[in-house]
């Protein structure tokens, strides 16, 4: 138990002298909104309560996972239960089958599963997969979208035509950079040439669903068919990374953003976040012939220690089981309420701002009213510098938002109307800490 008289500042003292930035995760340290991180002791529903006894509303949802609240009484029990029954065996067992069932049911397309611990592992497997299917290299992905920390997929920098990737972060090489093609996000020409100029060497294209990485950015219409149709086209496979929107985005269905498409499906899906409940479970899913090729049928290597692990496949197949289509519902509805009062107050106070979203899952981007955000150069050009203050504005309020622009909001079934209430209460000043 933390000690009741520990302080937010004494707890980040200590963990910046241990980790650094004093996180295991960088987001999470407040560099782009400044101040002190607020140190959770506990969650329940729709509420975090840090170290110094103050509760909020949390619109982080533990990054997405939480979407039946916090604490949600059937996936406790199953955990539970699961605990009870031995934290792993290190060997096939039920629930496993049981997860991998549930997203199959839900998602067309989905033929075959492979279960792994982090999103970041999904994609990693998937390109490799990819790589492995086809015989090909490169990969091509979208300025902005963010699919883990993989070597090859930190490649963002770089816009406009078949421009190649640079490292994204020390540490990773030329040559694997230069593996990664960078275009920027729904610029269908720029695709066109890449192809035209390196098709045949072309082994996926990787995006997501629905860009949530940075800030909400929605496909423009036809965007994901016109992937689907070029890649088949050229014999390269499409990756559907819906590790932050499968089983969140719900509008023609309860599966993810690939249930809002018609007549097509990715060749391979990456999801994590929702179906692991809040434990850390991620999975690859996909054509059975590409499926296939993974170790011990085919020639593509993954394993995983923990993959499959059993207390976290017992709050996925919980998660997934209630997450039912009233569920989706009352989430939508939520998030529709919060996005129009964060329109309305931002507009009382005279702040220019886009909202950006697609289903549940919103963004804010200041001072691009004008244009909206359609790719990564826009959400970059946005007036980062004023969600700073409405960020500490919020937080006073006992509002936990995401600690970046950048972020989405997540909503969950636990929100309920008490809860959005707290948050639409909290507009009007945060608005106006925004506006100075
Ligand atoms: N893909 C997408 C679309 C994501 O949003 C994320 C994480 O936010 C990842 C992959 C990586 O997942 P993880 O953080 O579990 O490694």
């Amino acid at each position: 138990m933390t000690d009741p008289q520990t302080t937010n500042q004494q707890l980040f003292d200590s963990a910046r002298d241990l980790m650094p930035g004093g996180v295991n995760s960088p987001v999470r340290a407040f560099g782009s909104v400044g101040g002190t991180p607020a140190f959770m002791v506990s969650a329940e529903g729709p509420h975090l309560t840090d170290a110094e006894g103050t509760q909020y509303v949390d619109l982080v949802g533990s990054w997405g996972p939480a979407l039946l609240g916090h604490k949600h009484p059937r996936v406790i029990e199953a955990v539970h239960a699961a605990v009870d029954a031995g934290l792993g065996f290190g060997t096939s067992h039920p629930s496993e089958t049981r997860l991998a069932e549930l997203v199959r049911s839900r998602v067309p397309g989905a033929e075959m599963i492979r279960m792994v611990s982090t999103g970041t592992e999904a994609t990693m497997t998937a390109i490799r997969l990819a790589r492995g299917a086809t015989g090909r290299n490169l990969v091509v992905k979208f300025a902005g979208c963010y699919h883990g920390h993989s070597d090859g997929l930190l490649a963002a920098a770089g816009s406009g035509v078949a421009t190649l990737g640079l490292p994204g972060s020390a540490g990773v090489t030329e040559a694997q950079a230069s593996e990664t093609i960078v275009v920027e996000y729904n610029d269908q020409e720029a695709l066109e040439q890449v192809f035209a100029e390196r098709g045949n060497d072309v082994a996926a294209v990787i995006t997501e669903a629905t860009p949530a990485n940075m800030g909400v950015v929605p496909p423009a219409e036809g965007f994901n068919a016109f992937l689907r149709e070029i890649t088949e086209r050229h014999g390269a496979l499409m990756i559907f990374d819906e590790v932050m929107t499968g089983f969140r985005i719900t509008e023609a269905g309860y599966w993810g953003a690939s249930g809002r498409t018609e007549g097509w499906t990715p060749d391979l899906f990456t999801f994590g976040k929702v179906i692991g409940g809040g434990l850390p479970t991620a999975a690859v899913a996909g054509r059975r012939d590409v499926m296939e090729h993974l170790a011990p049928t085919g020639p593509v290597y993954h394993a995983g220690t923990l993959s499959g692990n059993p207390v976290a496949m017992a709050a996925g197949v919980a998660t997934l089981e209630h997450a039912t289509s009233e569920v989706y519902q009352h989430i939508d509805r939520q998030a529709e309420v919060v996005a129009s009062a964060l329109g309305q107050a931002l507009d009382a106070a005279g702040v220019d701002h886009s909202i950006q979203k697609v289903g549940s899952l919103f963004s804010l981007a200041f001072g691009t009213s004008a244009t909206g955000v359609k790719d990564y150069a826009a959400a970059q050009a946005q007036e980062t510098f004023r969600y700073g203050p409405f960020f500490h504005a919020m937080l006073q309020a006992g509002v936990y938002l995401p600690p970046s622009v950048f972020e989405a909001w997540f909503l969950s079934a636990a929100h309920d109307d008490g809860a959005v209430q707290r948050i639409v209460d909290a507009l009007p000043a945060a608005a106006e800490a925004a506006a100075a």
